[in-house]
């Protein structure tokens, strides 16, 4: 089963958000998105039942559907 540790990469990306139940954090080092494998821009681990997105033009997202979280990972469209 496909899983993210945020513990285990923290030097690698930056918490941008945290309300308790919903994490946002920025990819600073490439880490690889676990879902497709490219480095992800964004990602949003929440134990929420719903989340607002707000997807840009060009944005792409992979989720994952863990155990006790969803994580949403957001990509840059292709340059
Ligand atoms: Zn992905």
């Amino acid at each position: 089963m496909a899983s993210v540790d945020f513990e285990a990469v923290r030097h690698r990306v930056k918490l941008l958000e945290d309300t308790g139940d919903s994490r946002v954090f920025e990819n600073r080092d490439g880490v690889e998105c676990p879902v497709c494998g490219e480095p992800f821009a964004e990602a949003l681990a929440s134990q929420r039942d719903s989340e607002q997105l707000s997807p840009r033009d060009g944005l792409s997202l992979c989720l994952l559907n863990e155990a006790d979280r969803v994580v949403l990972f957001t990509h840059a469209g292709d340059s």
